[in-house]
């Protein structure tokens, strides 16, 4: 079968590799679709992982083929299956039997840690190729795709669910003010998925087609990132009805952005929290003192303090929220299945496999049209 296999940094390569075989209560799914994530990029973008490997992990498809169970028929939950589902994977699926889990931090949980799906090479995914092996251990994260669903609906699962486990770590109430830093198809469903609660989101990035897009995915104010630390003022001056309030109740940075970081910090009231969600790249640090000098050519960045006492004494929190909850898979597939939060206009460029270096490159180069960025494989017969 095809394959786009990782050989070095941005090195991606179209491969003919040995279709995957299956074991016993494992799953062989031809790949009808995989979301290109940023995780992914980031990757392949700083070698973080030795290769060969082939990524993608956001992927649906159709089963076409079911080990036998150990003991002759299939498992009890290779039984939920037939050949012919068509199904959505979850490439890490928690033990919830083990300490961390028991304090549901599942992205912590070590049988978590392994990835269960793959298409050959060490385990990284194997969305971007023409079948995966789902192995027994992620069996419990496959969900049905219903029949008026398509594949690119069901391959938006995994993204979501990141997002909604997020917004559960913030404690908010209906009618709370929130900023959503970074309006990509992450910070779109956030604004979305906050808006369905009952939030009013502030929502900023530097793209103006972005700013009306989140308008429509329920956004109450929108503002331009880089303009907005001017605005401040003005947005704490604003006594006008409806008008963005003084002080958010919390901010989510969807963006890599160390001064969202400090302007989200500055803009939550006291007792608020900000949740980072994109500082994915191990050592990006958060500047506590003076100025740091920017490197690759930037120059010297400005550089802000986090005056540790914004967190003592004003009771602001910072936290993380990284991968996904497995617990809340049934309730991010009824969100997205239902269309309440319809992610089919979050979908803007869809990729031949052949063409998933040029994918990957428009992910991580977006441009004002772009959003979600899939690869569908138009898959050969066994
Ligand atoms: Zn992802
Ligand atoms: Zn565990």
């Amino acid at each position: 079968m095809r394959a786009v296999v990782y050989r070095g940094i941005n090195d991606l390569r179209l491969e003919t590799v040995p279709v995957p075989r299956i074991g016993a209560d494992e799953l062989l799914v031809k790949v009808a679709v995989c979301g290109v994530c940023p995780t992914d990029i980031k990757k392949i973008h700083y070698g973080t992982v030795p290769p060969p490997r082939i990524f993608g992990h956001e992927t649906a498809g159709t089963i076409v083929k079911i080990g036998g169970g150990k003991n002759g028929g299939a498992s009890v939950p290779a039984s939920r299956f037939r050949v012919g589902d068509r199904v959505a994977l979850h490439h890490h699926v928690p033990c919830l039997k083990c300490h961390e889990c028991r304090h549901a931090s599942f992205a912590q949980c070590e049988t978590y840690k392994r990835t269960g799906i793959t298409a050959g090479f060490e385990p990284a995914g194997g969305g971007y190729a023409e079948y995966v092996r789902v192995m027994d251990f992620v069996l419990p994260g496959v969900v049905k795709i219903p029949a008026r669903n398509s594949f690119e609906e069901g391959a938006m699962l995994e993204p979501v669910n990141t997002v909604l486990k997020a917004v559960k770590r913030l404690n908010l109430l209906r009618g709370d003010n929130v900023l959503v830093a970074g309006q990509g198809p992450i910070g779109l469903m956030f604004t979305k998925i906050l808006q369905l609660r009952g939030v009013n989101v502030l929502a900023t990035d530097l793209l103006e087609s972005r700013l009306k897009l989140a308008k429509k995915f329920g956004a109450k104010w929108v503002g331009q990132a880089s303009r907005l630390s001017l605005n401040e003022k003005k947005i704490k001056n604003e006594d006008r009805r409806d008008a963005c309030p003084a002080s958010l109740d919390a901010a989510i940075v969807a963006v890599p952005s160390d001064d969202a970081v400090a302007q989200a910090l500055r803009l939550v009231r006291g007792g608020g929290q900000v949740l980072l969600f994109a500082h994915t790249k191990r050592a990006s640090s958060f500047s506590l003192s003076a100025r740091r000098t920017g490197g690759e050519g930037r120059g010297e960045v400005e550089a802000f303090n986090l005056d540790l006492s914004s967190i003592c004494l004003d009771e602001k929190d910072l936290i993380g929220s990284y991968s996904s909850d497995f617990t809340l898979q049934a309730e991010v597939a009824r969100l997205v299945f239902s269309r309440r939060l319809d992610v089919r206009p979050l979908i803007t460029h869809r990729f031949p496999l052949e063409e998933t270096s040029e994918a990957v490159h428009l992910a991580s180069n977006p441009k004002p049209d772009s959003l979600k960025i899939v690869v569908a494989a138009d898959v050969s017969p066994l």
